[in-house]
Parts: structure tokens; sequence; C-alpha cells
């Protein structure tokens, strides 16, 4: 992945603030390179992100850029859409922000399928706010409003966005990044709601609860935690037992995108007769 994503960034507003070893930045890098890949121009591209240090996202990056209030990422970013169609909307926010306080946003986006692409910087914690435990913290896993760990189930993002209709779902992980830059890249390219599910390390705010403080030790546990979906069906199932399985999950072009269908019906309502 040898691309200068520097032209991609605001340059002046480096260094990041992120922790040094945050897996955010190799979320952020494989989309730079997916966007480079697919040759879009900056000013046609919106990034909109909500409150947590994966949001802060939107303050690096060279596009427009919208940095919303805590979980309302997803309806900003229908509304650019739906007033500029020709735009590539993406939003770059963490599983606190958009699974929890967003997660009404985020059911609700993926039913309608508007073109947005949503990235969920899934670090199974709420990062800069402090620790809290996520719908994604998985279960047994200590947080700093579960210090004798999670009781409560996690949620699945792939199947709650294949559920709530979303028509291009996957999921990567940082411990993957060329197959993650490759599965954005996809989402990107889909007409239709797109979700990619980004498994990231905070080694911070969960590591150092979980015994995990190291980025590395931490992002081995991920790759540890993951199994590629393609592999599967080889597997016993006591090999499956606790493991997220990554790949693409969804990818249905017979869904119409939905500011195409607003339009159309706009067109029919204001046509004589
Ligand atoms: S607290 Fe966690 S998610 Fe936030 S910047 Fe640090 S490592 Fe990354």
């Amino acid at each position: 992945m040898s691309v200068d994503y520097s032209k991609y960034l605001r340059n002046e507003k480096l260094p990041l603030s992120w922790c040094p070893g945050c897996g955010t930045g190799t979320v952020l890098k494989a989309l730079l390179i997916a966007i480079d890949e697919l040759g879009w121009k900056k000013d046609d591209i919106v990034l909109v992100s909500g409150i947590g240090c994966a949001a802060r996202g939107a303050g690096y990056v060279d596009f427009h850029t919208f940095h919303t209030l805590h979980g309302r990422a997803i309806p900003a970013a229908t509304a650019i859409k739906m007033c500029h169609p020709h735009m590539h909307v993406i939003v770059f926010s963490g599983d606190g922000d958009m699974m929890a306080i967003g997660g009404n946003h985020f059911i609700h986006g993926c039913r309608r399928n508007v073109d947005l692409t949503l990235i969920v910087v899934d670090n199974w914690i709420y990062g800069m706010t402090g620790g809290q435990y996520s719908p994604l913290t998985p279960t047994g896993s200590k947080a700093s409003t579960m210090p004798r760990g999670n009781i409560d189930p996690t949620f699945d993002v792939v199947e709650l966005a294949r559920g709530a209709g979303a028509t291009f779902v996957a999921r990567g992980s940082v411990a993957e990044p060329v197959l993650l830059k490759t599965y954005i890249k996809k989402g990107l390219a889909h007409a239709g709601t797109s979700v990619i599910d980004a498994l990231s390390n905070c080694h911070v705010q969960f590591g150092r609860r979980n015994k995990l403080n190291d980025p590395v030790k931490l992002v081995h546990h991920i790759k540890d935690s993951t199994v590629r979906r393609s592999a599967m069906a080889k597997m016993k199932p006591e090999e499956l037992a606790g493991k997220l399985a990554t790949g693409i999950f969804v990818e249905d072009t017979s869904k119409k995108e939905y500011t195409r269908a607003y339009r159309e019906l706009v067109k029919m309502a204001q046509s004589p007769g």
C-alpha cells in the first residue's frame, strides 16, 4: 500500500491526536488508499463523523468534512447526499457513536439504502469519553463502567446491517489491512448503503483493562478472534467458537438507491396529470 496519502490530509493539523499505535490510523489509511485507487477527486468527497476518537478523522482529511453531534453522523450524511447526490459521502466513526448513541440512525440508514459508506471503527469501547462499554464490547471484557466484566450480549454489526437492509456489508480488521482496504473500496464503489465493520485496536481504553495494553498484542488478539469467511467451511464448530467472520457478506444491487428513488418520485409528482 505505497501511496502518498499525505495529499489527502490537512498536514497543518498533524500530529494526530490518536495514541501511538491506535488502529484508527490504520483504518483511515486503508480508506485513503481505497479512495486513491478509485481516483476520486477530493472536492467530490464528504467525510462525516460524530464524536469520539475515530470521529476526529474528520479534522485530518482534506475533503469536505462535517464533525457532527454524538451519534448524529448518519442523518447529517443523509441530508448531504440528498442535497448533493453527485458527492461521495462517507461516515467514519466509532462503535460507541454509530452503534449505541447513533444506533437508531444506523438501522434506518441501512433500511433506506441511501448511497452512503458507513465505516464503523469497531474497537469494542468508548475511547475518547473514558473507556465505557459499548454494544460491541465483548461479553466478559472489562470497561470503566463494567469493571468486573461486561454482562451484556454484543451486537453483530454484520447481522444488524444485513437485517436492517444494507445492500453491501463487510467486516475486516486492522490485522489484515490490505483486505480491509479491499472491502472499503468495494463499499465505496457500491451504489447504496454500504457498511464496513472495521475491527480496530484501542489498546489504551480497552486493552489496558483487559491485559492487552500493547498495540501489537491486541492486533494479534483481533487476528486470533477472527476467521476469514472463505475458510469457515473447512473448520470444525469448536474451531469457530467465539470467532468473528471477516469478508463480504452482502452485495445486493437489486434494491433502488434512495436519492434516485426520491428524485423519480418528485418528477412523477410534478408531471401533469
Ligand atoms: S483511546 Fe483508544 S481509540 Fe482513542 S486514540 Fe487512544 S488507542 Fe485510539
